[in-house]
């Protein structure tokens, strides 16, 4: 018996996402046939309305619903500090480890040259026009200790440093390799406290 054509379609949509495979696309389908349809519309309407909701803060490039978003509009958050981070993720980290009240910076990804990511692929531009403002005295870099956020880290300190500001990178408390995302919230909070002047 072949599935039905609506079913041939939910598993072919479910492929597309990273790391479903048919095998599992074919059980999620089947468990979303299952469940009641109350849960099968907050499902798709969820997918729908984080599309239609989220954006980037036009300032630090967080994903927001409101812009400029919650962090960048906080006044008891420190103007004088930035973080700069690759994605929203390591935003939400640095977050949990509760050390940080300062406003932050999200890059969307690092210089990754052989996969051909440059500086215009990123948020940089935006960055150094934000510190030519004036308000920012420190900006620390918490790319991933990988091997394409410390180029980044690197290739940043050398554009802002000339325009007088202290520039620190987190210490190598997040594993060398490793991914701000997923380190603990105590390693965030201890990389963030041993931050050294690049
Ligand atoms: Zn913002």
């Amino acid at each position: 018996m072949e599935q039905t054509p609506s079913m041939t379609r939910l598993v072919r949509e479910l492929m597309r996402l990273p790391g479903i495979g048919e095998r599992t696309a074919g059980r999620l389908a089947f468990h979303i046939l299952r469940v009641d349809r109350d849960y099968a519309q907050a499902l798709a309407e969820a997918i729908v309305a984080v599309k239609d909701e989220t954006r980037l803060c036009s300032t630090c490039f967080a994903l927001t619903e409101a812009d400029p978003c919650p962090i960048c509009t906080d006044e008891t958050r420190s103007a004088e500090t930035i973080c700069v981070v690759e994605e929203p993720a390591d935003m939400l980290a640095v977050e949990r480890a509760r050390e940080f009240r300062g406003r932050y910076h999200v890059l969307h990804g690092a210089l990754a040259p052989l996969d051909g990511v440059g500086p215009d692929d990123l948020k940089i531009h935006p960055l150094l026009v934000r510190l030519r403002g004036g308000e920012v005295r420190e900006v620390i870099l918490a790319t991933n200790p990988t091997a394409e956020g410390e180029a980044t880290a690197l290739y940043l300190a050398k554009l802002i440093k000339p325009l007088g500001l202290k520039v620190t990178r987190i210490a190598h408390g997040v594993p060398v390799g490793g991914d701000l995302e997923y380190a603990d919230v105590m390693t965030v909070g201890r990389a963030l406290e041993g931050r050294r002047e690049m």
